[in-house]
């Protein structure tokens, strides 16, 4: 039987998707004002301006970050179209703005389920223009009747038109995730690892969190041989490329087992790095892994895909501990790197 806390986790995760495809759910987030205040804690803010503030705040205090631009299941081509301007500007500020910071997106967000072509030239006109800006792109993984389309994409860009500044997310949570991991490892894909945050059926991933876990320090172990096979190529010091393990999880004891397999082997403190959501900035920042390993944050935009929530908002007692700061601790923190009133990124 599993604790209250996480079935009811379970529930508020399948209710958050539910709403993924409606757009008066992100009316109301942007329109409400305790709404807002609830999504602001996951979220840098609606505005390319916003995330870029964020980023600058964490790189002041020695953290490299992602822009992640929310967004999921674009109904049509123009807003697709839309979307590779907004990853494009993202990409010319940050590297304007001299940014430790590279860029994730969701395919479906670029018309995967549009047109699969105009996708696959989409993505390669950001990964060209990005290449020219230095910056690393990550390819989010969605739920599982994506992860083939995904998969396959990322081999597209980087095997068939060569692109180098590719990677990909792989879900601990999934049963093929282990196969994946091996394939990938032969090209030395710098790659993300996850738990996974859509509600899956049993057929294709462990319905037990116990079984995620083990499966998530396997999978760690894999990325780190596979990147002691390579040479242990190292994250870049501009924070613009990631090294081949992306450690994306908040959980301490995923996060000590894969410290303690990066002493037992000898890897590099800079050929792995840990990644958070911003909401757990200070977690990021007070453990002791940081003096061991890199680590970064995810500065989410937007707010066109309500589902990419769902990615940080893990469970009941995570949600209750971000409501009780959104009334209290809130207006004390100083870590805190959304935008204060005024601000102004330049
Ligand atoms: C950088 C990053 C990128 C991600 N990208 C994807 C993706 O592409 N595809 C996808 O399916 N999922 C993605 N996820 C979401 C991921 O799959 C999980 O759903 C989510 O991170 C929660 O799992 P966990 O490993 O953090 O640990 P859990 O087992 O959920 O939680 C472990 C402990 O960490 C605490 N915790 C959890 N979240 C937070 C938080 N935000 N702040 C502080 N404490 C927290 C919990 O309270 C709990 O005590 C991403 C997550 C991160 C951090």
């Amino acid at each position: 039987m599993k604790p209250i806390y996480e079935r009811a986790s379970i529930m508020l995760r399948s209710f958050i998707i539910s709403l993924s495809k409606a757009s008066w759910a992100r009316k109301l987030v942007t329109g409400w004002s305790f709404a807002w205040n609830v999504a602001s804690r996951f979220v840098a803010g609606e505005k390319l301006e916003d995330a870029l503030l964020a980023v600058k705040v964490l790189n002041d205090k020695g953290i490299a970050a992602t822009l992640d631009h929310l967004g999921e299941h674009t109904s049509n081509q123009q807003e697709a179209d839309r979307a590779v301007q907004d990853v494009m500007d993202a990409v010319a500020s940050i590297d304007r703005g001299g940014l430790r910071s590279n860029v994730s997106i969701k395919l479906t967000q670029f018309g995967l389920a549009v047109d699969k072509q105009a996708c696959i030239e989409s993505i390669a006109k950001i990964l060209k223009f990005a290449q020219e800006h230095g910056i690393f792109v990550r390819l989010d993984m969605e739920d599982s009747p994506w992860v083939n389309a995904t998969l396959e994409l990322y081999r597209i860009m980087r095997i068939e038109r060569g692109f180098e500044n590719v990677g990909v997310v792989i879900q601990a949570y999934l049963y093929r995730s282990e196969e994946d991991i091996r394939k990938l490892s032969e090209q030395g894909t710098r790659v993300r690892l996850c738990k996974g945050a859509y509600k899956e059926p049993a057929e294709v991933a462990f319905p037990k969190k116990s079984d995620v876990d083990k499966n998530y320090d396997h999978l760690v172990q894999m990325l780190i041989d596979c990147s002691l096979a390579k040479g242990a190529p190292a994250a870049t010091p501009d924070g613009k490329s990631p090294p081949i393990p992306g450690i994306a999880s908040h959980d301490e004891r995923r996060i000590e087992a894969a410290k303690a397999y990066v002493q037992k082997v000898g890897l590099p403190k800079n050929a792995i790095e840990f990644r958070c959501c911003t909401e757990s900035g200070v977690t990021c920042r007070s453990a002791s892994y940081r003096k061991v390993i890199r680590c970064g944050c995810m500065c989410p935009t937007g707010l066109n895909g309500i589902p990419t929530l769902c990615a940080v908002w893990p469970n009941v007692r995570q949600t209750c501990g971000s409501l009780s700061r959104i009334f209290s601790v809130d207006k004390r923190s100083n870590w805190n790197p959304r935008i204060v009133p005024g601000a102004r990124f330049s």
